[in-house]
């Protein structure tokens, strides 16, 4: 059956109608983009990459916040920084050391991509991030936004921003009716973004835009009655804010995953092995060596089990006393004071953690 809603959207011809309408007139976007930046510059929230021009530190805000809350980000990205201060400093180390301090954030091929970058930059542009959008979206993990967010705001370049706040912004002003995730309708908010990008300021714009969406136009229950450009809203005018935009039917949001780890005795010490290439979780990455599967060997003393969320899988992680004392091939120990400098992920934490607490009677 087809809800009165999408019939409605069905029903409507000309679906960006409204965007040509309300946007092509010069002064409208004058006054929207006025209207947008003086309510940001009044109560945009005080982060440090706002507080910098430095293409390295707002490349590494940028990457972090991808799929990561603010909150969240915020410590991880002073300590990456002490660490590692400007780009040649991530360049020279190795990505052991990249990938130690993005411990908590999750989504490892981020850190991976950043590090490769950072080589790449200094191999190839004396160190330097690139002022060219194309050239910046060469390097491993920056795609069209990204690099539109890094040049607006670090080199003042008019590129714009379409992030999952600006889309959700965009096609709720704008009435929007269908999938942005559809190739037309993307090219179409790139096309209005591009627009209504302030020539003058890209930066803060960009900025403005996201920022509206982060703490203005939410995804539920989006606050029409503070917002600052209300009244060019389409969706506020014909009350479908909690409609838009429209979602893709969803995917299960977490898929079982099954693992089974050993835990071989030493005092003080872990036995690690590296994952390989193409596990599902935590690719090539150091982690506690797994159980071979279907293995007829007798199972060692069940010590702890940890449940965990990965991407989009819901782990339940079950690790027993190793069977035979015979570590696996291409293990290593490691002292326990020393996990963080091989183990990234809290998955590895959190067992090393239960185990410690099972063997000590707890
Ligand atoms: S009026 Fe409401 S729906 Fe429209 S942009 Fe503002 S917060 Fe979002």
């Amino acid at each position: 059956m087809v809800s009165a809603f999408r019939k409605a959207t069905l029903d409507r011809p000309p679906r960006f109608h409204f965007a040509k309408v309300r946007f092509t007139n010069g002064m409208m976007k004058r006054q929207f983009r006025k209207k947008l930046l003086a309510w940001y510059r009044r109560h945009r929230r005080d982060l440090p990459w706002r507080k910098t021009k430095d293409p390295y530190k707002i490349w590494v805000s940028e990457i972090m916040l991808q799929q990561t809350q603010v909150q969240t980000v915020l410590p991880h990205y002073r300590r990456f920084l002490r660490r590692f201060p400007n780009l040649l400093s991530l360049a020279r180390s190795p990505l052991s050391a990249a990938l130690s301090r993005w411990t908590g954030l999750g989504y490892y091929a981020r850190a991976r991509n950043l590090h490769r970058s950072s080589q790449i930059l200094r191999d190839r542009h004396q160190g330097k991030f690139p002022n060219d959008l194309r050239e910046a979206m060469r390097l491993p993990g920056i795609g069209r936004s990204t690099a539109g967010a890094i040049l607006s705001m670090g080199f003042q370049q008019p590129h714009p921003v379409l992030d999952a706040n600006a889309v959700r912004v965009l096609c709720r002003l704008l009435g929007i009716a269908q999938d942005p995730q559809k190739a037309p309708v993307r090219r179409r908010l790139w096309r209005s973004a591009e627009a209504l990008l302030d020539p003058q300021c890209p930066g803060d714009f960009n900025q403005a835009l996201m920022e509206l969406g982060a703490t203005c136009c939410l995804p539920t229950h989006p606050h029409c009655l503070r917002c600052p450009v209300s009244g060019f809203c389409r969706a506020r005018r014909e009350n479908l804010q909690d409609k838009l935009p429209i979602q893709r039917r969803r995917l299960p949001l977490s898929r079982p995953l099954r693992l089974h780890c050993l835990w071989y005795h030493s005092p003080g010490k872990v036995l690690i092995v590296q994952r390989g290439l193409k596990e599902k979780i935590l690719k090539g990455q150091w982690g506690l060596p797994e159980a071979p599967h279907n293995s007829p060997a007798p199972q060692g003393r069940l010590l702890a089990r940890v449940p965990h969320q990965i991407l989009h899988y819901r782990i339940e992680l079950k690790i027993s006393q190793a069977p035979r004392p015979r570590p696996p091939q291409g293990s290593r120990w490691i002292p326990l004071s020393e996990v963080g400098k091989y183990l990234y992920s809290s998955l590895w934490h959190k067992a090393i953690r239960a185990v410690q607490t099972s063997l000590n009677g707890g």
